[in-house]
Parts: C-alpha cells; structure tokens; sequence
C-alpha cells in the first residue's frame, strides 16, 4: 500500500476542505436527540446535498460523485477537521444506502437512494425489539401477506432518530411459525403511514430522540421488501457489516477527538497528571492506528476484497478507543466537567461526547457479541454454549 497521496487526491483534498471552510455553521448546533437540534441537521445535510456531498461514493446517478473509499476517507477526514456536525442521516446513508446498492432492485434504488443522498428522507434503523436485542434472530414482529401488501404488527425499540425521521428498515417475520434466521423479511416503511405509534424514550442524558414504535395493522407494499421474502437476515447481516466496518465510524471522528484532547492537555499544562498525559499518549496513537488499519481495508476493498467478521474487530476498537479518550478528558477537567447545566462551551461538548461514548460498547451490536463473533469466526473456537 501506498501512503503518499496522489495529486488528484491532494487536489480533492484541497477542494473539500474549501467547501467546509466556507459552509460548516459557525458553533455548534443543538443537540441531534431534540426536535429542534434535530431540524438543525437536517438542514445541514441538504445544504450538504447543495454541494453535492451528501455521499461522495455512490454513483452519479444517485447523488452522489462516484468516488473511491480512499476519496471517502479523505472527504471524512476534512469532514471532521473542520468541525462540521454529526449526520442526522448516518442509519440511511452509511447502512441502509449501500445494503439497497447491493441487494436492492433497480426501481429501488431510483426511488430511495436520490433523496437519502440529498437529506430529503430521513432514515431510522428498527431492528431491536423488547426481546430481540444481542440476540436478533428472536424478532417477533409480524408481516402477513395481503396482495400487494404486507400487514405489520409488533413493537420495536431503541430506534435512534426514531421520534423525528422520516422512514424507517427493519426485519419482520413473513413466515408464521418459522423460527430464529429462517422466514424473516427486510423491509422499509414510511414512519408516517397509519397505524405506526413512535413513543421516544428519555435517555442519561434526558432527550428524546430515541424511540419505540409500535405497529398496529401497518400497509407496507411489497416493492418495499429489499431483497427474497424470507432472505432478510442475510441482507441484515450485510448492512450490520456496514454499521461495523468502515462506513458509520469513519477513524477522522476519533482523530478529530483525539486532536481536541491534545488541546486540551496542552491548555491545562501542569494541572494534568502524568496518569492522564500517558491516556492522552495513548489516545493519539489509537486514531492513528485506526486510520491506517482503515486505509489498508479500504485498499484492499478498491483491490476486490471484502471486510467479513473483521468488521467486529473495528467496532470494539473505534467503541473503546471514544470512550477512552472522553474519559481521559472527564479526568482532565476534573469535577466542573460533571455539572451539566451548569457546563458550558467546550466543557459541555466533552460531556456530551463522555455520555454518548458510553453507549459505543452497545449499539451497533454490543461488544461482547462481536467477540463472540471474533472467537467463532475469525479464531475458529467452539460455538458459545457448545460442549
Ligand atoms: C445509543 C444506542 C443507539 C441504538 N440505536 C439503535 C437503532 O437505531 N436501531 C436498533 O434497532 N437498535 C438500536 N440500538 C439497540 C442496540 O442494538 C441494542 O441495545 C443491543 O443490540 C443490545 O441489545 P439489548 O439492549 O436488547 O441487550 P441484551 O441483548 O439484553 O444484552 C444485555 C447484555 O448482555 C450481553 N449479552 C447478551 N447476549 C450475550 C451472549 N450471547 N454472550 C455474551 N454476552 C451477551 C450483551 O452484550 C449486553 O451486555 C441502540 C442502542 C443504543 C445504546
């Protein structure tokens, strides 16, 4: 692999950081888990989508500028430099966008790949379920068959942008009495249609942008099926490989935070104890290592390779790697850091940031799940329970 960049890249490189200089709103925007945060991000994906941003991999046609992973990471890496907000449509276009690329139809993808790159649908993930969370082959939701529709009934939850988004993909069983992997369909509903009931649940942090929802006699068209009827988990597995490699955690995020917790060690001076100065140490050499695994998966993707079980390798380290840095910061801060209303500026973005990082280790498949995945796929050890 070659670490120089080429010219054209430096060239690219140069116009993306040009673009954010000049569009990134100045201060943060409020919060993504509130309304009004979240009406703030989606009008920064559409002024995204005007410069033709909104998902720089995906084809022309689709909104996109038909780059390359390589191109990808230098347009995240920009992203983040510059300070620019979180992707209010991250479930749509990093998971769902490359899972309809793949399996869906060629109607599918006009129909729903132009407007998630432009910011006009946004999408939320609804696969949990009260009693389908690390183990998701007990999803109990139900879609019947009825013509040209399907009839939705169940309950789902922790559905992050849930309470606001526009459509949500989710698995549902299309065979009654199938049982675990078997006779599950991967579906796309409109979160408006009737007989869909969000109910947002209040997080650690006190919003609400996550929610439940509930299904009572919803009519989903079949052309909404990605995919076989009964073919959806392995479809879900496909887009969980997305969630998990390289697309949701771009490394440029951990080496934005890692750079933010430099400043700050450097700010504090001698206040900081050499405990947290060998955490700040190890935090830099993290990012780093992340982005130059990255680059050589990416590469090796260009190349006609594949990332498989790996991927759970990536989501344990980017996962522990944020929560160690916004600890690091926590302690560097000290006790000022843990008053939330009264935090203000910087201090509170490393709060928010510590609250969120807690949830690294669960969401997107928990961490003890992708070493279980670890020990039986990519070490060969005897299957969990086996004797
Ligand atoms: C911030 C956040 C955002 C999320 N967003 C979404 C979303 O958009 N869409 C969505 O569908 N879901 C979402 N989730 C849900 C998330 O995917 C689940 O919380 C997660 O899969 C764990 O499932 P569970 O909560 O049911 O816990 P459980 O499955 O009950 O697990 C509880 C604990 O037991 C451990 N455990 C369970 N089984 C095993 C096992 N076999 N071996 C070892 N340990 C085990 C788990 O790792 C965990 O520590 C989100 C969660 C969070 C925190």
């Amino acid at each position: 692999m070659d670490l120089a960049y080429t010219p054209e890249q430096q060239a690219f490189r140069a116009e993306v950081r040009e673009w954010m200089a000049a569009n990134v709103p100045v201060g943060a925007l409020v919060t993504l888990e509130r309304e009004d945060g979240y009406r703030q991000h989606v009008a920064w994906e559409r002024r995204l989508a005007s410069g033709n941003w909104g998902m720089v991999t995906w084809p022309e046609a689709y909104g996109g500028r038909g780059l390359d992973l390589i191109q990808w990471l230098i347009f995240e890496e920009e992203y983040w430099r510059a300070g620019a907000p979180n992707r209010a449509n991250q479930n749509g276009i990093f998971l769902l966008g490359p899972t309809i690329m793949e399996f869906g139809t060629d109607e599918q993808k006009a129909r729903f790949l132009t407007p998630m790159a432009k910011g006009e649908v946004i999408w939320a993930q609804a696969w949990s379920e009260p009693g389908a969370g690390s183990d998701m082959a007990a999803i109990a939701s139900r879609a019947v068959r009825d013509g040209d529709h399907y009839v939705l009934t169940g309950q789902k939850t922790w559905s992050s942008r849930a309470a606001y988004a526009d459509w949500g993909f989710g698995l549902f069983r299309t065979e009654e009495g199938s049982k675990r992997h078997k006779g599950l369909s991967f579906l796309l509903f409109d979160l408006n249609a009737p007989g869909i009931t969000r109910r947002p649940i209040r997080q650690l942090h006190g919003d609400t942008g996550f929610a439940e929802l509930f299904f009572d006699e919803v009519r989903v068209p079949v052309a909404n099926r990605i995919s076989g009827e009964g073919e959806g988990w392995n479809v879900a597995m496909a887009t969980a490989g997305f969630e998990r490699g390289l697309m949701l955690r771009s490394p440029a995020r951990f080496q934005a935070t890692a750079a933010r917790l430099v400043e700050l060690c450097r700010a504090q001076g001698s206040r900081v104890s050499p405990g947290a100065r060998e955490a700040v140490s190890a935090a830099w050499k993290g990012a780093q290592a992340y982005a130059y695994n990255t680059y050589m998966v990416a590469s090796r993707i260009i190349a006609g390779g594949h990332i498989g079980a790996e991927a759970s390798l990536n989501k344990i380290f980017w996962s522990e790697l944020d929560r160690a840095m916004h600890r690091t910061a926590m302690q560097i801060l000290g006790a000022a850091a843990e008053l939330r209303h009264f935090a203000d500026g910087e201090v509170n973005a490393w709060l928010e940031g510590y609250i969120f990082s807690l949830s690294g280790p669960i969401y997107a498949g928990s961490n003890e799940i992708q070493r279980n995945i670890i020990a039986e796929r990519l070490l060969g050890l005897p299957r969990q329970g086996a004797g």
